[in-house]
């Protein structure tokens, strides 16, 4: 073995290597700095915040605030590591009021791009321009000043090539820089932001409410698709909006997760509000939401690191099943479903923290707060307090409470539904408060939905044997999806005998099927499954409900008798969520009489 050579191995890296280390955690790409500069801005109180970028942040990437400022001396300290003005104690980390406070961000910028800072504050007549590069101060000096801050940074890894190599094209880091841009200005909508791209204004984005900002950053479509959820409890606050079923979109984009008006991600709450629409959405469809929830910060690690966006909560299961019931709240109200109930997720109602979510002093005034409220209610996560009629899509009648359970009554009594049909298409279903208008064919999906999903193993759909037994014969790879298929089918109403070779025996089917159509249900059956077979999100059992709701629901052009209009209404007014399709469109448009007045000038 040779000789070691006395000389050490280990040596110190140089300051501005060590800085550029460090700023790779902070400044992976130019929608980092985005969102660090944005956030120093709103940290500075200013009530208007422009960002202007070129070439995708490649080339600049600047943030013009009228916030505090800084005087001289800080002002040439920011760039400093660990400089900050946001925390002075380590106690101060559990109360932290700031989007930053590592005091890291503004050296992480200077450490790998040139810098150009312009600030002064209202006590000040000057204001201070600095300079720094590759963490070096290159020019400090006075200059006149609006009051405020702006920070360009240019040329971001001018020093790092490697990693300038790295940056995605322009469209997708202009993509991460629009995302990071809409995220702070959806937690701030009292401050004004705008967006210039390669001088073109994208954005311009007013001082106004949550809603406003939304349908600001989102389109003008979501201005009458949006609901209202809000729950207040001593534990946590919800508030914000969810989109309406119908607004949901193929593609993810729109959701998001604010705690303490901090943007995190979350699987585990996404899946929380998902499954609150479940039943109410088409396939691979995503609801708009932005939700924000408050807490008390011992109840999450603020340690996380805070560019991964993730978090820590001190009990999950709770905040899963809170965002859970209050988006399912609002669901509820707007479908002016009569009466919900909800049945909170087994393992959650068996938590203690659901059964005696707070001491016992708080418990007085917890039992104001709606939630709390819900869950203790026989374990139903909500009973819906009906709102009276919201016509489906604007809210024209909201200010007409209308107590839904006598509704039902009447509406069970089924000689005292008043029904027209309208084109084979429609049902007009005449209320006390005004009139429905019912499209047939979705309100006969929403019911052959439920139906089919309250099946179970002990409590099958009625089937009927078949008089004889009926031989299908089918090509390999459809007898083999029938063969996996057949277990699940027992309670939808099917039973069915795997042969040798393809074939099947047809023992029973659904009793609502005619004789005949036996063959040609479950070859169709078997299509319409193959289109939702590429949903990994559905169970085979949803999928196959959801395909055989396809093949029997009434088609818009079929003529329904008086009885069989009435049998639809009431039958859809017995359904849980009866305002949607599965597919999440509209089941009827209700009319009230005072609207209809006020249309003839009354
Ligand atoms: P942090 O935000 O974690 O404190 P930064 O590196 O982002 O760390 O900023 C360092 C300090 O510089 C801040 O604490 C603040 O005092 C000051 N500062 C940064 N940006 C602004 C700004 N836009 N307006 C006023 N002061 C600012
Ligand atoms: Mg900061």
């Amino acid at each position: 073995m040779k000789a070691q050579s006395e000389s050490p191995l280990i040596t110190v890296l140089p300051d501005h290597i060590a800085n550029q280390i460090a700023a790779g955690e902070v400044i992976q790409r130019p929608a980092s700095a985005v969102k660090e500069l944005l956030e120093n801005a709103v940290d500075a109180s200013a009530t208007s915040i422009q960002l202007i970028i070129n070439d995708a942040g490649k080339s600049l990437v600047q943030v013009v605030d009228n916030g505090k400022g800084m005087n001289e001396a800080d002002a040439k300290l920011c760039f400093g590591r660990h400089a900050t003005s946001k925390i002075s104690r380590i106690e101060d980390l559990f109360c932290i009021q700031t989007m930053g406070f590592r005091g890291e961000a503004l050296a992480s910028v200077a450490a790998v791009a040139q810098v150009e800072l312009r600030t002064r504050t209202a006590e000040s007549e000057t204001g201070y321009y600095i300079e720094v590069e590759n963490s070096q101060l290159v020019k400090a000096e006075p200059i006149a000043a609006p009051q405020g801050t702006s920070v360009a940074m240019k040329n971001l890894f001018f020093n790092v090539p490697a990693r300038r190599n790295f940056l995605k094209s322009n469209a997708a880091e202009m993509r991460h820089i629009i995302d990071e841009f809409s995220r702070v200005a959806l937690a701030f909508p009292a401050i004004a932001f705008s967006l210039h791209a390669n001088n073109q204004q994208l954005f311009q984005l007013e001082s106004g409410t949550l809603k406003q900002r939304i349908v600001q950053l989102m389109g003008a479509s979501y201005e009458s698709k949006l609901v209202t959820v809000k729950e207040e409890t001593d534990y946590l606050n919800i508030r914000g909006f969810v989109g309406k079923p119908d607004a949901a979109r193929k593609t993810r984009g729109e959701q998001y997760f604010f705690v303490n008006n901090r943007f995190i991600r979350s699987g585990y709450l996404h899946h929380a509000v998902m499954s609150a629409f479940q039943g109410m959405l088409a396939p691979d469809h995503f609801p708009l939401y932005v939700l924000f929830i408050d807490l008390d910060p011992q109840q999450i690690d603020i340690n996380v690191h805070p560019t991964k966006q993730e978090i820590k909560f001190e009990d999950e299961k709770i905040v899963y099943a809170f965002v859970q019931a209050a988006v399912k709240h609002a669901l509820a109200q707007f479908s002016i479903t009569p009466t919900l109930d909800f049945e909170l997720d087994a393992s959650i109602q068996q938590l203690s923290s659901i059964q005696q979510p707070f001491t016992e002093e708080n418990k007085t005034r917890a039992a104001d707060s709606s939630l709390f409220r819900s869950f203790t209610q026989k374990n139903q996560a909500h009973l819906i307090q009906p709102t009276g009629f919201r016509p489906y899509p604007t809210d024209w009648t909201a200010s007409e409470p209308t107590p839904a359970a006598p509704l039902l009554q009447h509406a069970l009594e089924e000689e005292a539904i008043v029904v027209m049909g309208l084109h084979n298409s429609y049902i007009v279903y005449q209320t006390s408060e005004g009139f429905w208008l019912i499209d047939q064919q979705g309100a006969h999906e929403r019911i052959l939905y439920e139906q089919l999903q309250q099946s179970s193993t002990e409590k099958p759909i009625a089937a009927q044997r078949t008089m004889f037994p009926i031989t299908l014969s089918l090509p390999p790879a459809d007898a083999a999806l029938l063969t996996e298929l057949c277990p699940s089918l027992v309670s939808l109403g099917f039973l069915l005998e795997a042969g040798s070779s393809g074939e099947f025996i047809i023992q029973a089917t659904p009793a609502t099927i005619q004789s005949g159509k036996e063959k040609s249900i479950i070859e169709s059956l078997l299509e319409e499954y193959k289109h939702y077979n590429a949903d990994a999100g559905y169970s085979m059992r949803e999928k196959l409900i959801r395909s055989l709701v396809k093949h029997r629901r009434i088609k818009a052009g079929t003529t329904l008798s008086q009885k069989e209009m009435r049998q639809l209404v009431m039958d859809l007014l017995a359904c849980k969520q009866p305002g949607q399709t599965p597919d999440g469109k509209p089941t009827y448009l209700a009319f009230s009489n005072s609207y209809l007045s006020s249309l003839f000038g009354k």
